[in-house]
Formats: structure tokens, C-alpha cells, sequence
């Protein structure tokens, strides 16, 4: 079965390998070389100055990273603006909301892309404010966030950016001389090609020092100190470590993120163009697209469902839209082990649908 949804992903070999590596107590010295590795690794996707950055890591699924980073790095006495234009933006602001972090929203239509001029309106009518969340890669719709204008709004206003990355850390541009980002937050399931259980945020140390302390396990000031301590307050997940060391090993080897950008952006090409002979439009053109995932309109007389249960017959999972654009649109996802004639074989599945 090949997976086409956004993560977790079809693994290689190699990464489903190395899960078979012998068992290791989490106090013990080969654990804390893996969990280093992993998190000097990290830091070197985009070539980041450890003295700068640091990757701290958890147990959990994406989820817990972007918690962690809004629960922690918002200050006590900060104020978060949240951007929405999708699931994912709105899961930052019920995080928000249940932390009781003081905040405020920009919400945006899903399809629509975040307007800057209402961003900035909000950012100067309260001075408060003292970070923005925005998700980089809404993968609700496909669509890729614009962090460096969003950026530049930022840091002529002084305000720290939190990017929920979850779905771009490894395939997509992230400008981290750009002083406004504080954090990314990510997973190891999506474009690094591990498996799930073992998130990450990537952190200007400096942000650190203001960190609050509203969550027990996902206190990312104490995960930071005692990671950096060769520590772990709890059990991690082991396994996922293995794989995800392994997995940045083998995106290394493959030539790094931009090699990784330019595979996806071949693959989903070759999909979009695939699917758009074949009658289905891609919901949103190319330079508004990430190269991870792209939406597309559903077929006329067909519905999610039955095309769903019919490539999955044929050993394909592809992915429903969320809420109220699950009857128009499908998604497919080409992160993981996917190759040229893996979609050609997916392209052929939905001619013999259709016939
Ligand atoms: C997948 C994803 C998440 C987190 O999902 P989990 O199921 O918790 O791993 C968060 N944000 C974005 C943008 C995502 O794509």
C-alpha cells in the first residue's frame, strides 16, 4: 500500500530498518547519543548556528510540537495573534484558547490566503501583541503560507513569529535569517520520512528565556535544558528516534531539503498535470501551492468515498478534504517513498475508475 495522505508516510527500507536496532534504556549513554544525533541533525537541515538554534524533541505526533512551542514560547504576560486559514490555524487558536494564552484571531475563508494588510491592522490597533502563529503549509487546502512578507511585517513591529511547520520542515524554503522566527515547529512522520511518535521544535535559544511554563510534559524550556544536558525528564519513544536519525541520514545522503523540494515538486507536478488531462483541476495554482500536497476538485459523479475505496483496492490511500470541502476536493500527498512510476501507476488507477 502506498500512502498518499499527508503523513505518515510510505517509509524506504532503510528507515523501516532501522527500527529493528537493539533495545535501549533511555538513561543510558547509547540512548543520549541517538537523541543528540537526532538533534544535531535537526538543526542542520537548514544549516542553522547551534549557538543560535537548538531542536528539541518530544514524544508525540505534530500536534504535541506545536503545542509545546505555543504553550511554552508565548510569555506569561504575551499576547498571541493567530492567522487561520485552515484546520491547522485553527487548532493553534483552541490551543490558545485552552492554555487560557491571551489572543486574538485573523481568520481567513480555508481557500483564501492570509491578508496581510488585516494582519498588520490587527498588529498595530494592539500594541500587546507579541507573537504571530502562522502554519506555514496550510495542509487543509495545499496552500504555502508567505512567511517572508509576513516576516518583514513582524520585525518592523517587533512582534516573534511561531511557525507551525509540521508539514514543510525538509522540502520547503524557511528563511531562518529572517530574526522574527522564534520557533518551528515540526514532526518526524512528514517530509523527513520517519515514523510517527517523535516531534520536534526548532528554537532560537534566546526565545528560551522568556518561555512560560504552562505544561507539564510539553515544557519546552525543560525539555531544552536537560536535552542539552545529554537528559530526558520522561520515556521517549526509542524507536522513533532510531528511525528519525535515520531518516536524516538518508535525506543528507539524497543532497538535503532542496533536493527533497525538487523531487516533490516534480512528483506533484507530474500529478497535477496527470490529473488535469484527466478532468480534474487542481484547487490552486502552482505558485500558490507547496510542493508536499496539492488539493484537487473532485470528478463529476464520482464522491470521495467510492473513489477513496476504489484506488485503495487498487493499493493507494489518498486523502479526504476536512469539514465542509470534504465533498469537492480529494488531496494526494507525494511525500515519503514515492517515485515517477509510482503516480504513473496511480494516473492509470483513474482511468480504469472512470471507465
Ligand atoms: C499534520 C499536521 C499537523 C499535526 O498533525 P498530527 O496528526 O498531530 O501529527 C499540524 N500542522 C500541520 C500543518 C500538519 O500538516
Amino acid at each position: 500500500m502506498l500512502l498518499l495522505n499527508p503523513g505518515p508516510v510510505t517509509l524506504t527500507e532503510r528507515v523501516r530498518r532501522s527500527l529493528l536496532q537493539e533495545d535501549l534504556c533511555h538513561r543510558e549513554s547509547e540512548f543520549f547519543d541517538v537523541q543528540e544525533e537526532a538533534r544535531t541533525r535537526l538543526v542542520g537541515v537548514y544549516e542553522l548556528d547551534p549557538a543560535q538554534w537548538q531542536a528539541v524533541l518530544m514524544t508525540g505526533s505534530g500536534t504535541a510540537a506545536v503545542e509545546s512551542m505555543i504553550a511554552s514560547l508565548v510569555p506569561a504576560d504575551g499576547k498571541l495573534l493567530v492567522v487561520e486559514n485552515g484546520v491547522y490555524g485553527e487548532r493553534i487558536t483552541a490551543i490558545a484558547t485552552q492554555y487560557g494564552i491571551a489572543h486574538a484571531v485573523v481568520k481567513h475563508e480555508w481557500m483564501d490566503a492570509p491578508d496581510l494588510a488585516r494582519i498588520t491592522a490587527a498588529l498595530d490597533a494592539d500594541k500587546s501583541f507579541t507573537h504571530v502563529a502562522i502554519i506555514h503549509h496550510e495542509t487543509t487546502t495545499g496552500r504555502l503560507n508567505d512567511l517572508r512578507a509576513l516576516g518583514e511585517a513582524c520585525r518592523a513591529r517587533g512582534v516573534q513569529m511561531l511557525v507551525d511547520g509540521v508539514s514543510s520542515f525538509g522540502s520547503e524554503a524557511i528563511d531562518f535569517d529572517d530574526t522574527s522566527i522564534a520557533a518551528v515547529a515540526a514532526t518526524a512522520n512528514k517530509c523527513l520520512h520517519g515514523v510517527p511518535g517523535a516531534a520536534f521544535v526548532v528554537t532560537r535559544r534566546a526565545a528560551l528565556a522568556t518561555a512560560a511554563s504552562r505544561t507539564y510534559y510539553l515544557d519546552l524550556k525543560r525539555l531544552a535544558t536537560l536535552q542539552d544536558q545529554r537528559n530526558t525528564p520522561f520515556t521517549p519513544s526509542v524507536h522513533a528516534y532510531y528511525a528519525l536519525v535515520e531518516a536524516l541520514r538518508e535525506l543528507a545522503d539524497e543532497g538535503g531539503w532542496k533536493a527533497r523540494h525538487a523531487r516533490y515538486a516534480a512528483l506533484s507536478e507530474q500529478v497535477r498535470a496527470g490529473l488535469a488531462a484527466r478532468g480534474m483541476a487542481s484547487v490552486l495554482p502552482r505558485e500558490e501551492s507547496s510542493v508536499v500536497l496539492r488539493a484537487f476538485r473532485l470528478p463529476a459523479g464520482i464522491d470521495y468515498p467510492k473513489l477513496h475505496d476504489a484506488l485503495k483496492a487498487r493499493g493507494f490511500v489518498i486523502y479526504a478534504g476536512q469539514g465542509g470541502l470534504s465533498k469537492e476536493l480529494f488531496r494526494i500527498s507525494t511525500m515519503g517513498d514515492i517515485h515517477a512510476d509510482d503516480v504513473e501507476r496511480l494516473l492509470a488507477s483513474f482511468d480504469e475508475i472512470a471507465n
